[in-house]
């Protein structure tokens, strides 16, 4: 079959087998600057199916890094235009794309993965998607850019660190303190938090968007504004869009980075799918640092308490917490324990309300809660203990 001639130099390679390329589904998160390229690396090296995942349209601003939109390409969808110019590269690989957030996809997308290659921008998506690889027992590629700087790491579950195993040590300082405070919230704490950031907001816009559920500096930046709004329009559109410009000046990333650590990531893609016979796939961190051409290991130890990977990971935690309080107090002490910024309690299948005193709803010492998240794919189950 001609069609062997295609990868004619990577068969020179010894131990390369090409059979094991095309057997292999590979998933891709995010079809930004780091995504476009992986997809097109292992699009070009014939893996057997690719599963590309992004919400987002094409912008303008995006041209500069993300090889496969062109100008005429501005407003549509990512996934789906990456996916026709991948079969472009390479008719033999088969392309699905989900115009979606990973969040929002049927779990059986994810069954027939081999491998999930995480190139998101934003802490708790990449969070969400290593607590998925780690449930299905996938092994996962995380890779992100800043600037000059990129990095990357090797996930392999149950024998590897995870991204949760290290999480309050890498989460992003600020969205670990937004994540935290959970508190009994009005309007006005919203204003005041924004002020201290150099921002005015009225209290009426902040009423506004305590309807919306919007009631922190976090769930300002990172809410999704297609489940709060019923359409993208009007004017309290407009002023998130405005706040979140201002909240989040973009990160500034150049191609060449992207390019560098696209290429790292692919080559332990490579390793993994050939189950190690083209050498073992670095674990831990690699920080790349291209001013300086510097590539640095930084050794990650697995958790052995971690919430998401850790060998008992089913085993309730032991939460010690009084029983007269209400539900949203412990919400707000879960928040502020694993970082999640939305926590819903569930006893015995029954969401608990806000208002409620635990004991009143039923709950009894040694009783086990879980605590589902937007952060992890599984709810954690904690103990109540007095
Ligand atoms: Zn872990």
């Amino acid at each position: 079959m001609s069609s062997l001639e295609r990868y004619d130099r990577q068969l020179r390679i010894e131990g390369w087998e090409q059979d094991l390329l095309y057997s292999t589904t590979a998933f891709i998160a995010g079809a930004g600057a780091i995504g476009c390229e992986v997809a097109k690396n292992l699009a070009m090296m014939g893996i057997g199916r690719l599963i590309l995942v992004d919400y987002d349209y094409v912008e303008l601003s995006n041209l500069s890094r993300q090889l496969l939109f062109r100008d005429a390409d501005i407003g549509r969808g990512k996934a789906e235009v990456a996916a026709e110019r991948l079969r472009e590269i390479n008719p033999q690989v088969k392309v699905d794309h989900h115009n979606s957030d990973i969040r929002d996809l049927e779990e059986d997308v994810y069954r027939d993965v081999d491998i999930v290659l995480s190139c998101l921008d934003n802490w708790g998506s990449r969070r969400w998607l290593n607590s998925v690889a780690v449930s299905l027992n996938k092994p996962l590629i995380d890779g992100g850019i800043n600037g000059f700087y990129g990095n990357v790491q090797v996930v392999i579950p149950k024998r590897t660190a995870c991204l949760e195993c290290q999480s309050m040590q890498l989460i992003p300082r600020e969205e670990k303190l937004a994540e935290c405070t959970l508190k009994r919230r009005r309007p006005e704490d919203l204003v005041n938090d924004l002020r201290e950031q150099g921002i005015d907001l009225s209290v009426e816009l902040a009423e506004e968007l305590f309807r919306l559920n919007i009631k922190t500096v976090y769930d300002l930046k990172y809410a999704r504004l297609d489940l709060v709004l019923s359409h993208k329009e009007g004017e309290i559109f407009r002023a998130i869009e405005e706040l979140r410009s201002k909240l989040m000046p973009k990160i500034p990333a150049i191609q060449s980075v992207a390019s560098v650590v696209a290429g790292i990531i692919t080559t332990h893609a490579i390793q993994l799918i050939h189950k190690d016979r083209l050498g073992k796939s670095p674990t831990g961190l690699i920080v790349y640092d291209a001013l300086n051409s510097r590539l640095t290991r930084v050794k990650i130890s697995r958790d052995p308490a971690c919430i998401v990977c850790s060998e008992n990971e089913a085993a309730p935690i032991n939460f010690p917490f009084d029983l007269r309080q209400t539900v949203l107090r412990l919400k707000e002490a879960v928040a502020s324990v694993f970082g999640f910024p939305d926590p819903e309690i569930l006893h015995a299948d029954r969401r608990l309300n806000d208002d409620d005193v635990l004991y009143d709803a039923g709950v009894r010492e040694n009783d086990i809660l879980y605590v589902s998240t937007k952060r992890l794919y599984e709810p954690v189950a904690i103990r109540i203990v007095t």
